[in-house]
């Protein structure tokens, strides 16, 4: 790893990605991830991306996310992921991403639950792995890009509300610090602060917690959201979803008796306090879906990994009901962002699920987060881009290039870091937990 880059990338989901996608060739970047580059929430995404499909789809699909939002979305938010959302799927195309078509080649658009008509794209039902697995060749092949894994940032380099890198423990364990003109946090949701959640355990909102730390502000910390079914298992592990898409092709859900008690497409916060009712009613762990209702396909075809996936826990979807619950799936708030993705500090963004550019409102729309977070972090790029050129117009020098030789120790100091007590993720993960909660209840409480 150098002692300075351009630009730093804090996450390789589909948000880290299309901004590195996005810099110019000439711009040296540093890519960092906390696990291996596959561990992201973005290689679970099941269901699909949005996409104005048409023209004539802009009001039902402006309409569609504000309501599943309570109408607390920034419209001008909205209004730019919807007008951006043709071209960024284009864009996808073009690297080789393969969405399914109808028998005349034409694109297949399914839907789920609270859109009025069927606008999603999907590849079977692993559209994150297809979308992911491209977007990190993609940037794999970028000489100007270098990827490290298994390097977790642990502090942001920041003076008088400027930001001028980060800390890093790298893979052989030494606490390092990297400069860079800016800094991107694309580091994903905060399931790992929950037990029972959707999201990989390592995405404990680190970009959240050290925002919180250095004054930079946060939107609606409490915006989390429940994703109605889960599979239901008693082991403590990763909850598996079972995407809103098979609801919206005609799965019911049933009580304790076999009844349908809930209108299965309501917006997913209604439909989990529906659930959760039930099951309260019914003194169960579990309600049940019936993937038995979808007659006018083959289960197996269309959602081979959840068929595959009940297969291996002793339920077989075509002949039982699949016992589901409600579990953590979805951040809508976090770090607050402009349009161009940036932070209330200088030279600092952060896009993806981690930030707050208010597209989803207190609800978010099922299948509008790969697509909110590809346009942001789009958006990201082309701002840094026009940073640099009011800056090279100026004849400005990086600003924290006198510090680039210090030591740790001085820099420890000048940057207000103890790198003895950074070295103890242990104690780390335990402090920014209890940051991020105690924030939570903080915005509950207003
Ligand atoms: C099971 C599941 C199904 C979903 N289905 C859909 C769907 O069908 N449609 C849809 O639109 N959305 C869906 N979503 C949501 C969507 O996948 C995510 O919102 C989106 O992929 C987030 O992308 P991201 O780039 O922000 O974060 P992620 O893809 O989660 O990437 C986070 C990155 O940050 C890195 N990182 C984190 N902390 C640190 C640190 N301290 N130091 C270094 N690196 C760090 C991680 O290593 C990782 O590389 C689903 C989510 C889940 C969990």
């Amino acid at each position: 790893m150098k002692k300075q880059y351009d630009v730093i990338i804090v996450g390789a989901g589909v948000a880290g990605c299309f901004t590195a996608l996005h810099l110019p060739p000439d711009r040296q970047i540093l890519m960092i991830t906390k696990e291996g580059i596959e561990e992201c929430d973005s290689y679970l995404a099941q269901g699909g991306i949005c996409v104005l499909k048409d023209p004539s789809d802009y009001d039902a699909f402006f309409e569609d996310t504000m309501k599943a939002g309570h109408y607390e979305n920034r419209k001008e938010s909205v209004d730019c992921m919807i007008r951006s959302s043709k071209g960024v799927i284009e864009e996808l195309m073009e690297i080789g991403v393969d969405f399914a078509r109808n028998p005349d080649g034409s694109l297949e658009f399914t839907r789920e639950g609270a859109h009025s008509t069927n606008r999603i794209l999907h590849h079977e039902d692993i559209t994150g792995q297809e979308i992911t697995t491209h977007l990190q060749a993609a940037v794999k092949k970028l000489p100007n890009v270098e990827i490290h894994e298994y390097t977790r940032m642990v502090d942001l380099l920041t003076q008088n509300n400027r930001c001028d890198g980060i800390v890093v423990i790298d893979s052989d364990g030494k606490l390092v610090t990297v400069f860079a003109s800016h800094v991107l946090l694309a580091t994903g949701g905060i399931g790992g602060i929950y037990e029972n959640s959707t999201n990989y355990p390592s995405l404990t909102g680190d970009s959240l917690a050290l925002c919180l730390k250095h004054n930079i502000r946060l939107e609606h910390v409490n915006y989390v959201q429940i994703h109605p079914t889960t599979f239901y298992s008693e082991k403590k592990e990763r909850r598996f979803l079972v995407s809103e898409s098979v609801r919206g092709e005609g799965a019911t859900l049933l009580d304790k008796n076999g009844n349908r008690f809930t209108n299965e497409l309501l917006p997913r916060d209604l439909l989990t306090a529906e659930i959760l009712k039930q099951m309260e009613k019914d003194h169960t762990k579990y309600v049940h879906l019936n993937m038995m209702a979808i007659t006018k396909f083959d289960i197996a075809k269309r959602f081979p990994h959840i068929v595959e996936h009940c297969l291996e826990c002793g339920i077989d979807p075509k002949k039982e009901y699949v016992p589901v619950v409600p579990a953590q799936h979805y951040f809508m708030g976090g770090i607050h962002v402009d349009l161009n993705s940036h932070t209330s500090m200088d030279h600092l963004y952060a896009s993806g699920e981690t930030c707050c550019n208010g597209v989803h409102g207190k609800n978010r729309l099922a299948s509008n987060s790969l697509l909110e977070s590809l346009v942001f972090a789009k958006n990201a790029a082309e701002h840094m881009i026009l940073i640099d050129g009011q800056r090279a117009w100026e004849g400005r020098q990086p600003r924290f290039i006198k510090n680039t030789d210090k030591s740790l120790s001085e820099l420890a100091d000048i940057y207000g870091f103890d790198p003895d007590w950074l070295l103890d993720t242990k104690e780390e993960d335990e402090e920014n937990k209890q940051l991020i909660w105690d924030e939570i209840d903080r915005e509950n409480a207003l």
